[in-house]
């Protein structure tokens, strides 16, 4: 997929995993998170944490996902701008640490 930009190739892996019945149990957020909302308030499980109103918004540099939460339906991939959202068993290497720290996110 080197000839797809990271958006398209974000977006056809996606479509390739849901063609071939494989579905990741959850998505990942990484630190190229910029806050804007946008997953938010296209996630229909309301998996995507802190909202605004969490007293813990204003302390986190990104957002993350609860996996206890997340359906796995793609609706943040297709909405993130700067494609920061992965399926945990798609997860670029240089991501990789990012699965557990959303974990930890949901921990304390
Ligand atoms: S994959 Fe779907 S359920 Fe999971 S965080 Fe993204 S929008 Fe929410």
């Amino acid at each position: 997929m080197a000839n797809f930009s990271d958006e398209a190739s974000t977006g056809f892996t996606y479509l390739l995993h849901q063609e071939m019945d494989i579905v990741a149990d959850f998505s990942v957020i990484t630190d190229k998170c910029i806050k804007d909302l946008l997953c938010i308030d296209a996630c229909p499980s309301g998996a995507i944490h802190p909202t605004p109103d969490e007293p813990r918004f204003s302390e986190v540099t990104q957002l993350y996902i609860d996996a206890e939460q997340c359906s796995n339906c793609g609706s943040c991939y297709v909405t993130c701008e700067v494609n920061a959202i992965f399926g945990a068993g798609e997860l670029p290497e240089e991501f990789a640490e990012f699965a557990e720290i959303n974990a930890e996110f949901f921990r304390c």
